[in-house]
């Protein structure tokens, strides 16, 4: 059992101003796996005073000093990485590879892109007469998701320190361990007190506390587009930047050239990892009508390979988070069973057999169409719709039409035809043939966000730009 009763704020485990506790369940075994302190505004009024004052001297640091932090981060990131893996299997229940391999791996990976982002970024430039800086926006709120806690979380803090940012980190309720042990990373790294801060607890008392803060500057949110309109609402009253990263319903284009039961069979399988909780999954896969009976044959296999079970175990995938994401993607299959447009053709409602206890979902794939609710909202669990197209412009046309844009796949054996499809799609990062690039900027259009996170795009999420004419003579 883990105790995490205490919050990090000015340097300091600090216990909350007003004590209480909330049990953190592990989803595999749908037992109590620790405890939690739940904060309230006073701890959150507490946590932006230290940041402030700590913003004044952290924000006059140099690059090089900065950079010397996150080197030191990185050493204690890499002793504790077994500890993380861990931390996120029993929180999220990710598989022991993937918590410990990705899920771990990503956090690291941001942390690299952000020592070498800050190793070369112009925080100044000049313009002719002009000089144009980047300075840091102030105290920042970061609240972030369970899906992906490393990811999400490393994403947003390693920016915000390279930049000379100030910080209050509000972790998600359902898996908080993993940003606890970041915390104390920064911590024995020596982060300056108050220059990062962690509140734990709920974000409708403590992500409410940030957003309408008088002295927070500035909210960094990856959730939920509900959650983020919110968000965008309760900033308003005082004008703070709010970078949202939002869901999607991305779609994933095979192109007629491509080796469709080779790119189906990987999509499949790809997209039921991490149980179908990616916000850039690719949960619509797009194939040609014209060889629908093959692609259906290769994603029911693919979907049927995908073992199931024990995050301690060795299986591809574990179960869903918490009880509610296991209730609300039973009512998707339901609705998809009953719409009389779906074909199940893979999967279904239930537990798959065999798992009488944890939020296992079985790999599930429909058939459907652009019209169904299955087939346009992020569903968030291990169930992938399949569409058909009769030709490019039409798959373009079936990709479009979404409220969201976070992601797209192109995958096919004409490269160029390939970055066509890519430039037509309405979505803020597309994927051609599974490439991967810690430098690439990654957001949404439409109702995914408005924010850019990753490299040296991330940094500018934390900069405010200052003109000084006649600076530069
Ligand atoms: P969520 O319900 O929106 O929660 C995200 C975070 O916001 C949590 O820490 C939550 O606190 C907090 N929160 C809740 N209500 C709030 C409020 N009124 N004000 C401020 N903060 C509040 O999302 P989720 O269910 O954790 O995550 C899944 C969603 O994240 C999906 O839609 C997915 O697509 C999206 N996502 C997007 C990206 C991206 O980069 N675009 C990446 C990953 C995930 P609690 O702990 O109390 O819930
Ligand atoms: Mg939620």
């Amino acid at each position: 059992m883990r105790e995490y009763l205490q919050f990090y704020i000015d340097g300091k485990w600090v216990d909350p101003v007003v004590p209480k506790t909330a049990d953190v369940i592990n989803p595999a075994t749908e037992e109590v796996a620790g405890q939690i302190s739940l904060g309230s505004a006073a701890d959150i009024d507490k946590a932006v005073a230290a940041a402030r004052k700590a913003f004044a001297s952290w924000s006059e640091t140099t690059p090089a000093q900065r950079l010397d932090l996150l080197l030191a981060i990185q050493a204690e990131y890499a002793k504790r990485q077994d500890e993380l893996g861990v931390a996120i299997r029993e929180e999220m229940g990710a598989p022991a590879g993937l918590a410990g391999g990705f899920h771990v791996g990503l956090g690291a990976g941001h942390l690299q892109a952000a020592i070498e982002v800050l190793k070369e970024f112009k925080f100044e430039e000049l313009r002719g007469s002009t000089m144009v800086r980047h300075e840091a926006i102030g105290v920042c709120g970061l609240i972030t998701p369970w899906n992906w806690p490393m990811n999400q979380t490393c994403v947003k803090i390693f920016p915000a320190l390279a930049t000379g940012c100030t910080s209050i980190l509000k972790p998600p309720q359902l898996a908080p361990f993993s940003a606890q042990i970041l915390a104390e990373i920064l911590h024995a790294a020596g982060v300056p007190a108050g220059v990062f801060n962690m509140v734990q607890g709920s974000g409708a008392v403590l992500g409410t506390a940030l957003t309408t803060h008088e002295d927070v500057d500035m909210i960094s949110f990856t959730g939920s587009e509900p959650v983020g309109v919110q968000i965008q609402k309760d900033a308003a009253a005082t004008v703070k930047r709010v970078g949202l990263e939002l869901g999607g319903k991305s779609a994933f284009i095979v192109l007629d050239d491509a080796d469709l039961v080779k790119n189906v069979t990987e999509a499949t399988a790809g997209m039921m990892g991490n149980s179908g909780q990616t916000c850039s999954a690719g949960s619509r896969l797009l194939v040609p009508n014209s060889r629908m009976a093959e692609a259906k044959a290769a994603a029911s296999a693919a979907a049927a390979s995908v073992t199931v079970g024990d995050p301690t175990g060795n299986f591809a995938m574990g179960p869903v988070v918490s009880k509610g994401q296991y209730n609300s993607i039973q009512e998707y299959i339901e609705l998809g069973l009953a719409d009389g447009v779906s074909e199940l053709i893979a999967g279904g409602p239930g537990r798959p057999d065999g798992l009488d206890k944890g939020w296992f979902v079985k790999p599930t794939v429909f058939i459907t169409t652009n019209q169904t609710a299955i087939g346009r909202d992020e569903i968030f669990g291990p169930v992938l719709v399949m569409m058909g197209y009769d030709d490019v412009d039409h798959a373009v046309e079936i990709a479009n039409d979404s409220t969201f844009g976070l992601a797209g796949y192109v995958n096919g054996v004409d490269h160029a035809a390939c970055v066509a499809v890519a430039k037509r799609m309405r979505t803020g990062w597309v994927n051609v043939n599974n490439g991967f690039d810690f430098h690439a900027p990654f957001g949404g259009y439409k109702r995914s966000g408005n924010g850019r996170e990753w490299g040296d795009y991330g940094f500018h999420e934390y900069l405010e730009i200052k003109t000084v004419l006649n600076g530069g003579v």
